[in-house]
C-alpha cells in the first residue's frame, strides 16, 4: 500500500490527501487476540482518524494472516494453488472437500475458514487425505473430476516415492567409507550445497552443466593438492564432458535447501545464489575455491569449459557412464587449470 491515500474526511468536510501511518493493534478472531500491525490514515489538516473502507479491508486481512499463521490455515492463495494442482471448478473443488457449493470461492476470496474446514483444506494437500476425501465424496463428483483427483494423487505418490529414493541413494553416498570414488571423502552434503552457493555466487553465467564441471576441477585440483577431495562428490564420464554422478539428487537437495534458485536463461537454467546458512570451510580452503572460480571465469560458455575438460586424460581415457576415479587426474588437472590461467594472464 502507497504512504498516502486520497480519501474524504468528516471533520474537515473536504477531500483529503492523507498520510497512512503504521501501528500496531489487537483483533478479536474467533474469541482470541490477534496483535497485528494495521494501517490508519491521518488527516493532514485536522490530525482527525479517517475510516476508509480500503484500509480498513486490508487490515482486516493482515489480522487474518496472523491468525492463519498461528493455526496453520491456508492462506487464500494457498487455496487457489491446491485447486488448480487438482484442475478442478470451484464447484467440484467444494464438492471434492465435502463443503456447501460456495464455500470454496470465500475460501479463495479471503474469508477465514474455520478450524473444520482448514484441517479438510490441509488434508487435501497430503496423499492420505485426498484419499480418505474422494472415497467420502465420490459420488457428489463428475467422471472427469474423479479422474483429475485420481490422476493427482498418483501424481503426488510418484514423487513421495521419487523422493523416498533420492534420500536413500545420498543417505548410502553419505556413509560410503572413503575410497578413490569419493576423494577419500564421506560425501558431504553440507559442503555440496555451501560450494554451490559460491560457485553461483562468484561465477558468471552457472548453467548446470557448467556447474558440474565446475565442482569437477575444484574436486579433482583439491584432491591434487591435499590426496582428497572438496565435497565428497563422485564423478562419472559423459559425452559432454563429466558430470556429477547423482547429480538428479543433488539438485533436488539444492531446491529443497534454497540455497540457489534455478532460472530458465537462454538455452538451460543457471544457478543464481539465495542463501547459506552454514559454511563449513575453512580459510585455507575458501581461497582455494577462490581461485578455482577465477579459472571458470576464463571460460566463456559452459561449451568452452566442457571442451577444456576433453582434453583431460582422466576423461579420455574413461568410457560413457564410467566412474572417473579421483587417483586418475595425478596432478593433470591442477596442470590443465594453470596452464590456463598462465595462458590468460
Ligand atoms: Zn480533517
Amino acid at each position: 500500500m502507497n504512504n498516502y491515500v486520497d480519501t474524504y474526511c468528516p471533520e474537515c468536510d473536504a477531500e483529503v490527501h492523507a498520510h497512512i501511518r503504521m501501528q500496531q493493534a489487537v483483533l478479536v478472531v474467533r474469541g482470541e487476540d490477534v496483535v497485528y500491525n494495521e494501517s490508519i490514515a491521518v488527516c493532514p489538516a485536522c490530525g482527525t482518524i479517517i475510516g476508509d473502507a480500503r484500509i480498513e479491508e486490508a487490515n482486516l486481512d493482515r489480522a487474518y494472516d496472523v491468525y492463519r499463521s498461528c493455526h496453520g490455515i491456508m492462506s487464500p492463495d494457498e487455496i487457489r494453488n491446491l485447486r488448480a494442482s487438482y484442475g478442478l471448478s470451484l464447484r467440484e473443488f467444494s464438492r471434492f472437500l465435502g463443503f456447501g457449493e460456495q464455500t470454496a470461492y470465500r475460501y479463495e476470496r479471503g474469508d477465514l475458514p474455520d478450524q473444520t474446514h482448514g484441517n479438510t483444506l490441509r488434508s487435501a494437500s497430503t496423499i492420505s487425505g485426498a484419499r480418505l476425501l474422494l472415497s467420502q465424496n465420490r459420488r457428489k463428483l463428475s467422471d472427469r473430476s474423479v479422474g483429475r483427483i485420481e490422476q493427482r494423487i498418483q501424481a503426488m505418490e510418484g514423487g513421495a516415492a521419487k523422493e523416498f529414493e533420492i534420500r536413500l541413494t545420498l543417505e548410502d553416498r553419505e556413509a560410503s567409507s572413503p575410497s578413490a570414488v569419493n576423494g577419500y571423502r564421506r560425501l558431504s552434503l553440507e559442503r555440496v550445497v555451501a560450494l554451490a552457493f559460491i560457485l553461483a555466487e562468484k561465477c558468471k553465467e552457472l548453467y548446470w552443466t557448467k556447474f558440474q564441471k565446475a565442482t569437477f576441477f575444484v574436486d579433482m585440483a583439491y584432491f591434487d593438492k591435499t590426496s582428497q577431495s572438496l565435497t565428497g562428490l563422485t564423478y562419472a564420464h559423459a559425452t559432454y564432458g563429466p558430470v556429477i554422478d547423482c547429480k538428479e539428487e543433488v539438485r533436488f537437495i539444492l531446491a529443497e535447501r534454497g540455497v540457489v534458485d534455478f532460472i530458465e536463461y537462454g538455452y538451460g537454467e543457471i544457478l543464481t545464489p539465495l542463501r547459506c546458512e552454514n559454511m563449513p570451510f575453512s580459510d585455507e580452503e575458501l581461497s582455494f575455491i577462490d581461485e578455482m572460480t577465477q579459472f571458470v571465469n576464463t571460460f566463456g560458455s559452459a561449451t568452452d569449459l566442457s571442451d577444456y575438460s576433453h582434453k583431460l586424460s582422466c576423461w579420455i581415457g574413461s568410457n560413457d557412464g564410467e566412474t572417473i576415479e579421483y587417483t586418475r587426474t595425478d596432478g593433470e588437472v591442477t596442470q590443465a587449470i594453470n596452464d590456463r590461467l598462465a595462458a590468460i594472464h
